[in-house]
Parts: C-alpha cells; sequence; structure tokens
C-alpha cells in the first residue's frame, strides 16, 4: 500500500515561458532562491516584453515541490477481470486490457468471480 510519509518538502523556483510557436510552456532551469528568479522574470519583461512579431511575452513565476511516497516494489496489483459475463467496459482489467474481448465484448473472467462465497 502506498503511503504518504513525512518528509520535510524540497523547494525550488523556476521561470516558466510560453512557446507560441511550440504552444507549449518551456520550463526554466530551478534555482533554490526564489527572490533571484522574480527580480530575472521583472528585468526580462523589461527590457524583452514582446516576441519579434510584436505578441506580448508570457512568463510564470513557477514553485517546484516534492513530494514523499513509500511504494511497494512491486507495484500496483493489475485489475482483476469481474466475470459474471459483464460488459467488458464495466471491467477494469478488460479495460485496461491492450487487446479487448472478442464481438459482443464480454468480460472473459470467471462466472461467479464477483460472488465468490455466494451459493448460486
Ligand atoms: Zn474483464
Amino acid at each position: 500500500m502506498d503511503e504518504a510519509v513525512a518528509e520535510p518538502a524540497e523547494e525550488a523556483w523556476r521561470m516558466d515561458t510560453y512557446d507560441p510557436g511550440a504552444d507549449c510552456w518551456t520550463p526554466g532551469l530551478p534555482m533554490r532562491d526564489r527572490a533571484k528568479v522574480a527580480r530575472r522574470l521583472e528585468r526580462l519583461a523589461e527590457e524583452h516584453p514582446t516576441w519579434a512579431d510584436g505578441q506580448p511575452v508570457q512568463r510564470w513565476l513557477v514553485r517546484v515541490t516534492t513530494t514523499y511516497m513509500v511504494v511497494s516494489v512491486a507495484g500496483e496489483a493489475p485489475p482483476q477481470h469481474v466475470g459474471n459475463r459483464v460488459n467488458a467496459e464495466d471491467c477494469p482489467a478488460c479495460c485496461a486490457s491492450e487487446v479487448p474481448p472478442p464481438y459482443p465484448w464480454i468480460c472473459p473472467g470467471e462466472p461467479g468471480s464477483e460472488t465468490d462465497g455466494e451459493e448460486q
């Protein structure tokens, strides 16, 4: 079972710039000193407010932090088939499968696997 661990979060700051040609935000180098990144962002906003075509340059000051988790070595257990001839789209294992079951898309799981322990 994955669980959060009480570790002090690491923190870094960076300036991201929107690249309109690529339609994405480009991350800057992370730095420990927030004030240094903020000053750089303000200076660039003054000196280079627009791209060559006149569009305003969008820049963000971004705070990056970490989260620590203890995770099992084997990773998450794979999803199990529901069985009982349910529709494949209602079965997590069928949905996760690269090859869906053939028409009429019924879960190939064992009948009754959803109602373990009940007499039929
Ligand atoms: Zn299934």
